[in-house]
């Protein structure tokens, strides 16, 4: 279950990608939160990344959001023992 995302209000000082997906936008950073199972408990992870356009709604997430994300997960995961 992916909860809408909310875009950052702090200034990002970073070149922002344009969406693929509708070549139109600029895309902004936003964070998200998600839930995952383990050991049949349900853990909600906060402040997950991924991009957002705001044009045509795409939530791109790309390789180094992604593996801070899995770090997330992880310590979340290991936050149960
Ligand atoms: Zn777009």
């Amino acid at each position: 279950m992916m909860n809408r995302p909310y875009t950052e209000t702090a200034a990002v000082e970073d070149i922002k990608p344009i969406c693929k997906i509708c070549r139109n936008c600029e895309l902004e950073t936003a964070r998200f939160s998600n839930s995952i199972e383990h050991d049949g408990k349900r853990i909600e992870v906060h402040e997950l990344e991924c991009w957002l356009c705001l044009e045509c709604g795409a939530q791109p997430i790309f390789d180094d959001q992604r593996k801070r994300n899995d770090e997330r997960f992880a310590r979340a995961r290991a936050a149960l023992l």
